[in-house]
């Protein structure tokens, strides 16, 4: 069987979380390259990051779900100052007080090194580290 990439990720956590996501959902996967990233980040450019695969015939099916995934994600994401859903998880060069740091993390790739990331509200322009509490499980809502 021929195992085709969906997604790729830059740590080993979001892979590992995502990998146990469509698992539960009855998706055969697997991870690739997940040594390489972990050991050396700043080769993850290289190898383009840990790959997600699925059987070919599995595709369409990964594919839906993690777009489900995104869409849960983007409403379980909500501005704690103005309630909006207008909100994205960006790097903020700006705020890791390092121009230096910066740099490096232009050239080698944004998740080299540690360029700080924050969740900004594009509505009010607030900004927040930390999540508000996430909602529970895919299709919960219905
Ligand atoms: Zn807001």
């Amino acid at each position: 069987m021929k195992m085709v990439p969906v997604i790729s990720f830059d740590n080993y956590i979001d892979a590992n979380i995502m990998l146990g996501k469509l698992q539960a959902e009855g998706i055969t996967c697997f991870l690739r390259d997940e040594y390489t990233v972990t050991v050396d980040p700043i080769l993850s450019n290289a190898v383009g990051g840990i790959k997600l695969v699925v059987p070919e015939n599995e595709v369409s099916k990964a594919r839906v779900l993690l777009s489900l995934f995104e869409q849960n994600k983007k409403t379980a994401l909500e501005c704690p100052q103005c309630h909006s859903h207008n909100v994205e998880y960006i790097s903020n060069p700006a705020k890791s007080g390092n121009w230096l740091s910066a740099i490096i993390g232009f050239l080698f790739g944004s998740y080299a090194l540690s360029i700080k990331k924050v969740y900004h509200c594009f509505d009010c322009g607030f900004e927040f580290d930390d999540l508000p509490p996430a909602k529970t499980s895919l299709f919960s809502e219905n």
